[in-house]
């Protein structure tokens, strides 16, 4: 698909003033890779760095979409303008009704303050770790003051995604699998703030004292700030203003720390890495196929090791 200069730059500007429809063929346009992205990208670098991007990962199941209809409800309601970005790495379906979306676009559907959109990375060259961080400098430079990006549970592309954000909500509920055991290795450790859904339920209790075990063990280094439990009964409503003000009070951490513009470098790092190594690899599918080909007889023949292949690779050498 090949945009003309016009289209580029009606679109920029229509999403620099947060028109939701030139936002969405934006992100449809990431989702794509389309080859336009990198003069977009720099015409909208100025107006990224004010959003703050809040991360909710969990379990399917565990009230994801509707902790975060309700995280949205309550931060309309103090006059931010709020984004969603649902981010399902498994599916291949794009632009569509991923993760609970018709229930949201319900609530919000008539409001311009507010925009939800579904993501699919799979089949995305460079994938999730290329296209998500796109969308979020989209929603970014639209002008939205927070940013959620919503990610399933699943595999080890819930903790990319989650460390694409300011700050990273990890969502439990009691009677999911085995309770903490069910949420990934991994995923607890980078947990800034915890929820426990479904407090209506039995074993929420117990969930929280096994958390509280488990968080007094976890090693997360330094660190000033220990990730708290909210409770909560998302489809009610109930602890939703506790868990803004526990986001509240993280970010004003981060922040008075210093760790929230570390963080943010760490994530240009890793998000300026991904696209290095995709265009990479999307050289070798243009043009590298045979002479990698070539290299890799040589190297299986012991004509050549595989350092010096990849210098020929990376190098040209
Ligand atoms: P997701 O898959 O993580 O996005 O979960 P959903 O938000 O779609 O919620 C899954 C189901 O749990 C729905 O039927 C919700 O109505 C229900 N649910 C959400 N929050 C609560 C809660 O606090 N208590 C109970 N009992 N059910 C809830």
């Amino acid at each position: 698909m090949s945009l003309d200069r016009d289209e580029v730059r009606d679109v920029v500007a229509a999403v620099r003033l947060g028109n939701p429809r030139a936002l969405g063929r934006l992100i449809s346009w990431i989702e794509n890779g389309s080859p336009a992205l990198p003069m977009i990208m720099k015409e909208l670098a100025p107006d990224t760095g004010h959003a703050h991007i809040v991360g909710l990962t969990g379990a399917p199941g565990v009230g994801k979409s509707t902790t975060v209809t309700g995280l949205v409800s309550a931060l309309r309601e103090r006059g931010e303008r709020v984004g969603v970005l649902a981010v399902d790495p498994s599916s291949p379906f794009s632009g569509g009704a991923l993760l609970g979306d018709r229930v949201r676009m319900q609530e919000h559907a008539l409001d311009r303050d507010v925009y939800i959109r579904s993501m699919a990375t799979r089949g995305h060259l460079g994938g999730l770790a290329v296209a998500t961080p796109q969308a979020l400098r989209a929603f970014d430079a639209a002008g939205f003051d927070t940013v959620i990006v919503e990610t399933v549970g699943v595999g080890q592309s819930e903790l990319e995604v989650a460390e694409m954000a300011d700050t990273i909500i990890v969502l439990l509920a009691p009677g999911m699998g085995d309770g903490i055991q069910a949420a990934k290795a991994g995923i607890l450790e980078i947990a800034d703030i915890f929820v426990v859904n479904k407090s209506d339920r039995d074993g929420a209790q117990a969930l929280v004292r096994e958390l509280r075990t488990m968080i007094a063990l976890a090693d997360r280094g330094p660190q000033d700030w220990k990730s708290p439990i909210v409770m909560t009964v998302a489809y009610q409503n109930r602890g939703i203003g506790d868990l803004l003000e526990a986001i509240d009070k993280f970010r004003a951490s981060q922040t008075e720390t210093g760790r929230a513009a570390l963080r943010r470098i760490a994530r240009a790092r890793r998000e300026v890495e991904s696209i290095a190594l995709a265009r990479v690899r999307a050289e070798f599918r243009l043009n590298g196929e045979a002479g990698l080909e070539d290299l890799a007889m040589a190297v299986s023949r012991g004509e050549l090791d595989p350092y010096a292949a990849a210098d020929r690779v990376v190098v040209g050498s």
